[in-house]
């Protein structure tokens, strides 16, 4: 009479190819082992933490030929061509790779994907559509997806993956399920790049200037160029924090790439400046307290002398102010150049 057993939380963790989100993915496999299966998910969180992994590994699960408290097991067909991403039965819109000037996705790519959520399934039970960039989905694209959310087939399952909720039209948000996803410790992070054979030293490197984004700390491990990119960057928004002419040099150039459509870019060098804000304002109050960015101590120590306790929070201030402004779409460049006038105030 065991045969009801629910898995562990540890099980299930461990037959899931996804590193971290263990409450999302417990939820997930919980909705497979009984059947609740909603029509449409939004998948919430920053680029980077894995969302897109998170949405295959899904996929897997519903179509997986094991029992259901077994899916995703891994290694049968299905599993091997969700994981390959060849199953006929999935089927992904996205803004082209790495093709900055596509700014939205298009009304014929929700075309194309209706079609394709019309058909029945060619070999499982569903068919599963994967949007991502959601947040970027065109007027008309919105439109045309809203009536597959609205009436869906009754195999169909919508995954939509987003940053930014808010740039997302209440219609849509309200017609899906929503579940938050946050980026990972760090520890974690670490602790998954050496058991992929990753050095510790790397490691901790990756960890630290992806800042929990497992995604992108994995893509980084295998390219160096890449790496020492974003270890650059910490020191340019450094340099931003205590240089007046850096400062507003770096807020047009953000406000370059915010004009570009490169939001999330923007966003994530904004929040770096709101972490090196903080630990300034930290060795304020201590010169030895423990801090997110070590490897830029000796810098933030000087800033922390330099602008003081007030000076430090008007800056870590500033800054979370032209986060907000941009949210709420203040026009990007007046909200940079004030956050930047407000950085480099040398002490005044
Ligand atoms: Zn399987």
């Amino acid at each position: 009479m065991n045969d009801q057993r629910i898995p562990t939380r540890f099980e299930m963790q461990s037959r899931w190819p996804v590193i971290g989100h263990e409450r999302v993915v417990a939820y997930l496999a919980r909705a497979i082992q009984y059947g609740h299966i909603h029509h449409a998910y939004l998948f919430a969180g920053p680029a980077g933490i894995g969302r897109t992994t998170l949405a295959y590994a899904f996929a897997q699960a519903l179509l997986c030929e094991a029992v259901p408290e077994a899916r995703p097991c891994g290694h049968c067909r299905a599993c091997d061509r969700v994981a390959r991403r060849v199953h006929p039965d999935v089927t992904r819109v996205s803004l082209e790779q790495g093709r900055e000037a596509a700014k939205l996705l298009s009304i014929d790519q929700v075309r194309e994907l209706r079609a394709s959520l019309a058909l029945r399934p060619l070999e499982g039970a569903w068919r599963v559509a994967i949007i991502d960039d959601a947040e970027r989905l065109s007027h008309d694209a919105a439109d045309a997806l809203l009536k597959t959310l609205e009436e869906p087939p009754p195999y169909a399952v919508v995954i939509l993956i987003a940053e930014d909720l808010q740039a997302m039209p209440e219609t849509i948000r309200s017609r899906c399920h929503v579940l938050g996803l946050s980026p990972l410790p760090r520890t974690l992070v670490q602790q998954a790049l050496q058991e992929r054979g990753v050095t510790p030293e790397r490691a901790v490197r990756l960890a630290r200037v992806t800042r929990g984004r497992i995604a992108e700390a994995l893509r980084l491990a295998n390219d160096d160029a890449a790496l020492t990119h974003r270890e650059k960057q910490v020191a340019e928004v450094i340099a931003a924090l205590s240089e007046p002419l850096a400062a507003l040099g770096f807020a047009r150039r953000l406000a370059e790439q915010y004009r570009r459509g490169r939001r999330a870019a923007v966003e994530d060098a904004l929040r770096l400046a709101v972490e090196l804000w903080r630990d300034a304002l930290w060795l304020v109050t201590d010169p030895n307290a423990p801090i997110v960015h070590e490897e830029a101590r000796a810098a933030l120590q000087q800033l922390a002398r330099r602008e003081g306790l007030w000076g430090t929070a008007r800056g870590l201030r500033a800054t979370l102010q032209a986060l907000a402004d941009l949210e709420v779409n203040v026009q990007a460049r007046l909200a940079l150049d004030v956050a930047a006038m407000t950085w480099a105030q040398g002490g005044s």
